[in-house]
């Protein structure tokens, strides 16, 4: 069955003399897709199937996997070719959507989420780390894992001055009740409210808050912390990422 669909390069891997394997992100899910010839210089498979190309494809399905038939690119993300912090993060990203990201269903948020990032890193019209902290937070809840910060997880207040937030079980207590709770970090309110906003903010808007530089480098550690805790799984493109950036 011949299939037509759009997606994003997010992952690929040398097979045979001059093959790729790749990963695509598409709005029906991960794709996995057999690229033959793709790594001779002048094959039409070539640009169009390389990382984070976003190409529409002509799709054979197979028994293990799908082959490219043909590509066209749609769109490049240019200046991540020479920008090496944000093609990082952007590796970084690819990561995360291949652990997170749903294989052959609905993805169409999942896709969105990505493109908007990596628009604003190849702009370079937002701080890295500011898309990095929104990034993780937002896959974190479309993957399932929703923080519940509207209100105290202790006494239900919703307006407090202080901010708790507890990592491992996704909730936010107030000052007065963070003693019960053991082990939640003190991000303060700001963050607290930049975290609410990033879980409920349509498409791009996500990215649009205004947040000190006190709150921004708490939300930065807690969203990180985030994915590290509920991730169980090695991620050696944010240890490169941070071995770049700190
Ligand atoms: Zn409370």
């Amino acid at each position: 069955m011949k299939i037509t669909t759009d997606g994003l390069v997010i992952w690929e891997s040398k097979t045979g003399e001059a093959d790729r394997v790749i990963t695509l992100l598409t709005e029906n899910g991960i794709i996995t897709a057999y690229a033959k010839n793709s790594l001779r210089p002048k094959n039409k498979l070539t640009s169009p199937t390389s990382m984070l190309c976003f190409s529409n494809f002509e799709l054979y399905s197979g028994t293990n996997m799908y082959t490219v038939d043909d590509a066209q690119i749609k769109h490049r993300f240019i200046k991540l070719s020479t920008d090496v912090n944000g093609y990082s993060l952007a590796a970084y990203f690819c990561e995360l959507l291949k652990l997170l990201a749903p294989i052959e269903d609905a993805a169409e948020d999942f896709l969105s989420l990505m493109t908007n990032s990596l628009y604003l890193i190849n702009e370079g019209k937002k701080p890295l780390f500011l898309i990095k902290s929104v990034f993780e937070m937002r896959i974190m809840c479309l993957a399932g894992y929703m923080p519940d910060i509207a209100e105290c997880a202790e006494c239900g207040e919703s307006n407090s001055a202080g901010g708790f937030f507890d990592v491992t079980n996704g909730v936010f207590y107030c000052e007065s009740c963070v003693k019960k709770s053991g082990r939640a970090v003190n991000i303060g309110a700001a963050a607290v409210s930049a975290i609410r906003h990033i879980i409920s903010a349509e498409g791009g808007k996500i990215f649009s808050f205004d947040i000190g530089v006190a709150s921004l480098s708490a939300l930065k550690d807690v969203s990180e912390a985030y994915v590290c805790t509920h991730v169980d799984h090695r991620l050696p493109t944010l240890e490169f990422y941070n071995s770049l950036t700190t």
